[in-house]
């Protein structure tokens, strides 16, 4: 279960809550919680989101979203969890929804190994390869359930490559956010012919 309570201050979203963590059996994620946590602990986070909870004013928006990204990516989030306080902005929601689409959306043709993804990059018809006109079918790691958690594995065990290729040299960077086309072009470009 993956779900968001979403709802006004005083609206009850608590008390439904601690029954529904009990129901489903997944963790309660209150980035409230986690930010007066930090606070306590005299973490930088913390310190950061201090003054403006004080204020009654919310967190910026890029804060809360690593934040949330790095607790979805611990252990007891792998079967679901219910976010409670967030997302609370649009900008909060779509970093989330993006998080999860990217993985999710990936589609891969059965005979050829073509990739697709459903939103960024779709077959001209649903559901067929353009190349061989086999079928398309969806990784069986793909699914929302080991999205959160290959992300994780990512982290601990392959993001360090960053800094060891760094070190040799052999790094370059690409923006992997542009048209497909106008990237291969970079790439290409920085490879060499
Ligand atoms: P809450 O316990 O959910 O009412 O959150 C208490 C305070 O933490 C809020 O008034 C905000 O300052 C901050 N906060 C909690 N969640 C978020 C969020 N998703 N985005 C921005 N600020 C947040």
């Amino acid at each position: 279960m993956r779900a968001v309570l979403l709802g006004p201050p005083g609206a009850g979203k608590g008390t439904q809550a601690v029954r529904l963590v009990e129901q489903y059996n997944v963790p309660q994620i209150s980035t409230g919680d986690i930010f007066r946590r930090n606070i306590k602990e005299g973490t930088e986070l913390g310190k950061k989101a201090q003054e403006y909870m004080n204020a009654g004013q919310l967190v910026p928006d890029e804060l809360v979203v690593d934040l949330v990204k790095d607790r979805l990516m611990q252990d007891d989030c792998k079967n679901g969890y219910l976010l409670d306080g967030f997302p609370r902005t649009i900008y909060q929601a779509v970093g989330y929804d993006t998080l999860i689409e990217r993985l999710t959306g990936r589609r891969v043709c059965k005979a050829c190994g073509a990739g697709y993804h459903i939103k960024n990059m779709p077959p001209k018809v649903e559901g067929v390869c353009d190349k061989c006109g086999s079928e398309l079918e969806q990784r069986k790691d793909d699914t929302k359930e080991t999205a959160v958690n290959r992300i994780s594995v990512y982290e601990e065990s392959t993001a360090p490559l960053i800094d060891y290729y760094t070190g040799t040299g052999a790094l370059r960077n690409f923006n992997a956010e542009k048209d497909p086309d106008e990237l291969l072009k970079e790439i290409v470009a920085e490879l060499g012919a």
